[in-house]
C-alpha cells in the first residue's frame, strides 16, 4: 500500500527519536523548558519576528493568531478553500465569536484586487467590520500552490494601507521556501502573525509555531493555557521539531520531485485530471472527472494507493518522506488506471 493521503502520516525516524530522548526539558507553563524556549527563539528569528509560541497543532496556532487580530463580532476574510475556514471545525466562530467572508480563486492564488474589492474596515454600526486578512502558503486545497511573492507583497501593502492585520497560515511555508528559495524571513516580514507546522512534510510527530511581536505572543500564551494548551515538558516535542529543521527541511524538495512524477504518470493517461505544470510542491489535486471523489478514493485504495477526497470531485495526493520517487511513479500509474476507468 502506498499512502498518499497526507504528509501528516510521517512517523518519527530513529534519529528524531534519539534527539527527543536526549532533550533537556523543564515545565513550559513556567517557561522553563530550555528546548522549547530555544525552538521558539530559533523559529521567530528564522521568520523575522520577535517571539514564538510552540503549540500542539496548527489549528491552535491559527486560532490564537486570528484571536489576536480580530475582535468578537468582527470578520476575517480569506480564501474559500482556506484551512481556517474549512478544516478548523468552526473554532474561530464557536470559541472566539469571529465571522468570516471568503473570496474564490484559481488554485488558491491570492489576488490583491479581489481582496481590495471585498474588505470593509471600520464599517460603522450597519455592516460587519473587517479586521484581518488570512493567506495560506502553500495553499493546501488549492493543490500545494505557491503564492507568487509579489502577490503576497501587494496584499501586505493593501492591508497596511487599509489598517488591517494580516495572518499567514504557513503550515507548509517550508515547502514554499524549498520551491522558491525565497528566504523565510522575507515571507515572514509581510505578516503580523505566522503559523508554521512541524508535523507535515517536516515529519515531526506534533507541533506548530506561532510567531509575532513579543507583546502578541505574551497575550497568546495566556489564551493558549485557557484553551487547554499549556503543556509541561514539551521539550521532547520541540527537540523533534528542531531535528526536523536540521535534517528534514533540506530534503523537502525530494517530495516535490515525487509529486511531479506522480502527476506526470496520471496526466500521461488522463490529461484532464491534472495540469502537471501546476504541481509546484508536494500536493497534487486531481479532478475526478465524471466520477465522484469518494468513488476514486475507494477504487484507488482497492488497487493499493490511498488518496483523500477534498471536494465533491477533487482528490488529493500528498508526497512525504516515507514515499520514494519510484513509489510515487508506481502510484501514479495505478491512479491513472483508476481514473481512466
Ligand atoms: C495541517 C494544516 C493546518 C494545521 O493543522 P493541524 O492538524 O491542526 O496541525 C493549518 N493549515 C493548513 C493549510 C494545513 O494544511
Amino acid at each position: 500500500m502506498i499512502d498518499l493521503r497526507s504528509d501528516t502520516l510521517t512517523r518519527p525516524t530513529a534519529g528524531m527519536l534519539a534527539a527527543m530522548g536526549s532533550a533537556e526539558v523543564g515545565d513550559d507553563v513556567y517557561a522553563e523548558d530550555p528546548t522549547v524556549n530555544g525552538l521558539e527563539a530559533r523559529v521567530a528569528e528564522l521568520l523575522g519576528h520577535e517571539a514564538g509560541l510552540f503549540c500542539p497543532t496548527g489549528s491552535m496556532a491559527n486560532l490564537l493568531a486570528v484571536w489576536l487580530l480580530v475582535q468578537p463580532g468582527q470578520e476575517l476574510v480569506c480564501d474559500v478553500r482556506a484551512h481556517v475556514a474549512r478544516a478548523e471545525m468552526g473554532a474561530h466562530a464557536a470559541l472566539h465569536g469571529i465571522t468570516m467572508r471568503t473570496w474564490d480563486s484559481a488554485y488558491g492564488v491570492a489576488d490583491a484586487a479581489a481582496i481590495a474589492g471585498m474588505i470593509a474596515p471600520d464599517s460603522g454600526p450597519y455592516l460587519v467590520s473587517t479586521a484581518a486578512v488570512a493567506l495560506e502558503n502553500t495553499h493546501n486545497f488549492g493543490g500545494g500552490t505557491v503564492q507568487p511573492y509579489e502577490h503576497l507583497a501587494e496584499v501586505s501593502q493593501l492591508c497596511r494601507d487599509a489598517g488591517l492585520s494580516l495572518h499567514l497560515d504557513g503550515a507548509r511555508l517550508w515547502n514554499a521556501h524549498a520551491a522558491t528559495r525565497v528566504p523565510l524571513a522575507d515571507y515572514g516580514r509581510l505578516f503580523d502573525t505566522v503559523n508554521v507546522c512541524f508535523s507535515k512534510g517536516l515529519g515531526a510527530p506534533i507541533g506548530s509555531m506561532l510567531v509575532s511581536t513579543a507583546a502578541n505572543i505574551a497575550k497568546a500564551r495566556v489564551q493558549r493555557k485557557r484553551l487547554g494548551g499549556g503543556w509541561r515538558q514539551a521539550g521532547v516535542l520541540a527537540a523533534a521539531a528542531g531535528y526536523a529543521l536540521d535534517h528534514h527541511l533540506p530534503r523537502l524538495a525530494n517530495d516535490h520531485v515525487a509529486a511531479a512524477a506522480f502527476a506526470a504518470e496520471v496526466a500521461a493517461v488522463v490529461p484532464g485530471a491534472v495540469e502537471v505544470a501546476r504541481v509546484q510542491t508536494n500536493i497534487v489535486v486531481l479532478d475526478a472527472g465524471a466520477a465522484t471523489a469518494a468513488s476514486v478514493v475507494t477504487a484507488a485504495a482497492a488497487a493499493g494507493v490511498k488518496l483523500s477526497a477534498v471536494g465533491a470531485r477533487a482528490v488529493r495526493a500528498v508526497t512525504h518522506q516515507e514515499v520514494s520517487v519510484d513509489e510515487a511513479i508506481a502510484a501514479g500509474r495505478i491512479v491513472a488506471e483508476v481514473l481512466a476507468g
